[in-house]
């Protein structure tokens, strides 16, 4: 194929904006697909991705198009992830196109994320279209959109295409746009070494790992041995094609062609989204600049609510893993849970992501203990501990200082809402670094801990705002801070899955809310129970929860057995859900409700 007639793009959009609602038409108008086996949504495959309207891994489509110069070209749509927690694939996938069409509601305007994603599209040198959305909303104002995009985002939008994916109306000026506004791939020498980027891969029961990747320089055939610069692992080429978006097979890629490879790999653990593939010999001996494995920043311990279940929630967190290889784990013991794994995860999505798919697609139930970001740990011999665990913390008396990653935030929120946002940064620690108006909307940005923001920062801003906030943010590096380990006592024993991190001059009222919160979430027990938060040894907060005196089912009538019966059981169904601490049951919900701070 001619360079000049292919045309590779992205669409970036803030959440719920229309850019699955946009790809689908764009495949549908092009015959892409037959309109029989057209289904709502076709890039979005997960069912989780579905039900929460996100995009999680990235998706590619190859369209024929005959454009109005009478020309054929070839557009090659990726899908990126919409979410933050994958940031990193995002900026990398970006690489691997040229252009991206800018979706954004025209009743609602430009949000967090359409910021956060254009930016990561300009970085990446992307020429940029923009589309206004749901012109057929009664409530669409694409005038007063197009003016906020150029202020707010500074590029030009008086060529905006304005349409509504819903009915259709104006895809053909889309489709047009992306041939004559975007440029075609950058010239790439056919008879060089190959030089290919690993755009994305995702693991598939039959074919193994499926690796789409982006052609630089050279060809990418069938049965041709190829390498993976970022670990050294060669592999045999045993299919080659593109998406439409089934897969079909092609005899050969070229350079500024996007398609996929298979090669009997076995995790997608081995392909690294950002990688550069080339010849197993005499390929290219610089890979592509700025590779580095996303990272995950968040952790938490996941452990199955019966115990037995251990060994079925390491086949399920294996086989979770063979697919995702941001997500890391190992296995963690627990005084008070028993066995489970200390997992690693690119943020909250992420860990909910894969908590629900243990829960759901494998039936095991799950304690989660409370999220925590790595802390770096400065000992005063000179060490640095970089820790995720609160449980790992070392004694006090020989840590010099402890430093916390910390994040830009971009929230955009209508005015009346505003005092409630700054409000609720203000008790995460953070510091306001900028406020300015976009239209009606405040748009602040505050640098706060990552830390304050892993939990339910996420929940309670939607709460505050009923729903009109957008959010958005990126990491931007360690500070020192005054921080320490708060632990709690159930019945004077530590309950390891309950320590967390909190500054100093929180801890009081951390610890009292949370003791508080306990003692409501602890049944009575036949005796009474302390509950008590405290740093190093010192208490400094406590509970008393009060004994239970009479016997449960003493309240039943002498004679009725059935219903002595069934109280039991319901009993015995309730204790599952716990889990023994010494004497006491804490049910498996307190660890999660217990952190929640409101
Ligand atoms: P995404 O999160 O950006 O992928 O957004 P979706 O494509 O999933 O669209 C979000 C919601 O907006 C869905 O309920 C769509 O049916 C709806 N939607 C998308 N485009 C339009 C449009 O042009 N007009 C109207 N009225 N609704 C639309
Ligand atoms: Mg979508």
């Amino acid at each position: 194929t001619k360079l000049s007639k292919i045309r590779n793009f992205s669409i970036v959009a803030h959440i719920d904006h229309g850019k699955s609602t946009l790809a689908d038409r764009l495949i549908q108008s092009t015959n892409t697909v037959a309109d029989r086996d057209m289904k709502e949504q076709l890039l979005d495959s997960m069912d989780i991705e579905r039900e929460r309207g996100i995009t999680i891994k990235a998706n590619t489509v190859r369209i024929d198009y005959k454009a109005n110069d009478g020309e054929d070209y070839i557009l090659n749509l990726i899908d990126t992830p919409g979410h933050v927690d994958f940031a990193y694939e995002v900026s990398r996938s970006m690489r691997a196109v040229e252009g991206s069409l800018l979706v954004v509601d025209a009743s609602q305007g430009v949000e967090a994320q359409t910021l956060a994603n254009v930016y990561t599209a300009i970085e990446a040198d992307h020429e940029i279209v923009p589309v206004l959305n749901k012109v057929d909303l009664p409530a669409a104002e694409p005038e007063r959109v197009a003016e906020q995009i150029e202020d707010v985002i500074g590029i030009d939008a008086t060529d905006a295409c304005l349409i509504s994916a819903k009915t259709g109306l104006g895809i053909e000026d889309v489709l047009e746009a992306i041939v004559t506004r975007l440029p075609a791939p950058l010239k790439g020498d056919e008879n060089a070494p190959l030089k290919a980027m690993l755009v994305d891969s995702w693991y598939d029961a039959y074919l193994g790992v499926i690796v789409l990747v982006r052609i630089i320089d050279g060809t990418l055939k069938k049965g041709q041995r190829v390498k993976f610069m970022s670990n050294n692992t060669l592999h045999h080429v045993d299919r080659v094609g593109v998406f439409r978006p089934e897969m079909e097979q092609v005899d050969q890629l070229g350079p500024g062609e996007l398609g996929f490879l298979t090669a009997s790999i076995k995790q997608v653990r081995d392909t690294r989204v950002g990688d550069t593939i080339t010849n197993d010999r005499n390929g290219v001996e610089v890979p592509l600049d700025g590779f580095k494995p996303a990272q995950p920043v968040v952790f938490c311990g996941l452990f199955p609510v019966d115990s037995a279940e251990f060994e079925d929630l390491r086949d399920a967190i294996d086989k979770l893993a063979l697919n995702d290889a941001s997500f890391s784990y190992e296995m963690e013991t627990s005084a008070a849970l028993g066995f489970g794994f200390r997992c690693g995860f690119l943020g909250l999505l992420h860990l909910e992501v894969i908590r629900d798919r243990i829960e759901r697609e494998y039936n095991i139930e799950l304690i989660t203990t409370a999220p925590s970001v790595i802390y770096h740990v400065y000992m005063k011999d000179g060490e640095m501990i970089e820790m995720h665990n609160p449980a790992d913390m070392p004694d006090m008396s020989k840590v010099d200082h402890l430093e916390e990653p910390r994040i830009k935030a971009t929230i955009l929120v209508p005015d009346e809402y505003l005092g409630d946002v700054l409000k609720l940064c203000q008790d995460r620690r953070g510091i306001q670094e900028d406020l300015t108006y976009a239209g009606s909307r405040a748009m602040v940005v505050y640098d706060l801990p990552l830390n304050e923001v892993v939990f339910d920062f996420y929940d309670r801003l939607k709460s505050v705002t009923k729903g009109y906030a957008s959010f958005d943010y990126q990491m931007t590096g360690y500070r020192e801070d005054n921080l320490v380990k708060m632990s709690v006592l159930v019945n004077d024993e530590p309950v390891d899955a309950l320590s967390t991190m909190v500054h100093r001059d929180r801890a009081e009222t951390r610890g009292r809310a949370m003791c508080e919160k306990l003692k409501d979430l602890i049944p009575r027990h036949m005796f009474k129970i302390p509950i008590q938060a405290a740093i190093g040894g010192k208490v400094i907060a406590r509970e008393t929860l009060s004994a239970l005196r009479k016997d449960v089912t003493a309240k039943c009538y002498g004679g009725d057995a059935t219903r002595k019966k069934k109280l039991l059981e319901k009993q015995k169904a309730g204790k599952k859900k716990m889990r023994q601490f010494g004497k006491v049951d804490i049910p498996q919900e307190a660890f999660i409700s217990a952190l929640k701070m409101d």
